[in-house]
């Protein structure tokens, strides 16, 4: 688990497999700092290289550190669709922004290093020392750019962050329509243990991905008849707490800026032009 300073909703997570031929790598922190932190923990259980960094998304606190594997020679598997709101401005501004957050010296070291070597648009298997590991895009869920990775023996699925610990998945940089899908393919598997984005592991892998689609269905539901009904974004957004100025991702701030998302997204439908692909 990362820390990002952001109290409990910055803590992304990170995961490893080991494998008699090498370690898969899912998801690298948030900076050099804590990939170096994560590396130390792989080295702590095994001495085999790390073959390969998966990315699950191109969200600054699950890729931040993944130069620290590049370096030591891991090969990135990464959807290749990089934009979120975070990249918005340009390289430049979202490693400055992120320093606001992680602290300059947490960044020591950083390059980009989320560029795929092995892209990955629709499925690809990994087999590696007798396991078999099986990356999917789920569709643009969180992000344009989310992989999903599932281990069909263990049947244990890192989700990335379509799951996190409170169910109030970001849909800001994706849709509530493609999140709903992401949800169906993950119910279909039936993964015995999930391992989300963010905070601890759910004891029952199901009731995560319940309560996830109950939230998104049920935003959703309620912002499709706020516009059905010609209620304005304002008033339809009322029933929520206020956002938190300094907290973009706390619970009351995802639930705001997700309602705003999902407002628009209704409005879209309804007018039936298709979904708003630029995040
Ligand atoms: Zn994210």
């Amino acid at each position: 688990m990362g820390d990002t300073g952001r109290g409990s909703e910055g803590r992304p997570n990170a995961g490893f497999i080991v494998t008699s031929e090498g370690v898969v790598v899912i998801d690298a922190l948030a900076s050099p700092r804590e990939g170096e932190a994560l590396l130390r923990t792989i080295r702590g259980v095994t001495l085999q290289p790390v073959r390969w960094l998966v990315l699950t998304h191109h969200h600054p606190d699950h890729v931040f550190g993944a130069i620290v594997f590049r370096r030591g020679g891991a090969k990135v598997i990464a959807h290749p669709d990089t934009r979120t709101l975070a990249s918005e401005g340009g390289q430049d501004a979202m490693v400055a922004d992120w320093v606001r957050v992680v602290g300059l010296d947490a960044m020591r070291g950083f390059e980009f290093a989320d560029t795929p070597d092995r892209p990955v648009t629709g499925t690809d298997t990994l087999r590696l020392g007798g396991r078999t590991i099986v990356i999917t895009h789920p569709g643009a869920a969180h992000t344009p750019g989310d992989l999903i990775v599932w281990l069909p023996k263990e049947r244990v699925l890192f989700a990335g962050d379509i799951l996190i610990e409170d169910g109030v998945t970001m849909v800001v940089d994706g849709s509530a329509r493609a999140l709903e899908h992401a949800l169906e393919d993950i119910e279909s598997l039936a993964p015995r243990v999930v391992v989300p984005g963010h905070g601890a592991m759910p004891a029952r892998a199901g009731a995560l991905v319940a309560t996830t689609r109950g939230y998104i269905t049920g935003l959703a539901a309620r912002m499709r008849a706020a516009v059905e009904q010609g209620t304005p974004m304002q008033r339809a957004l009322a029933f929520l707490p206020p956002a938190d100025e300094e907290r973009p991702v706390s619970l009351a701030s995802r639930e705001r800026r997700n309602a705003a998302r999902v407002y628009v997204e209704e409005e879209r439908a309804y007018m039936g032009l298709g979904e708003d692909s630029t995040p």
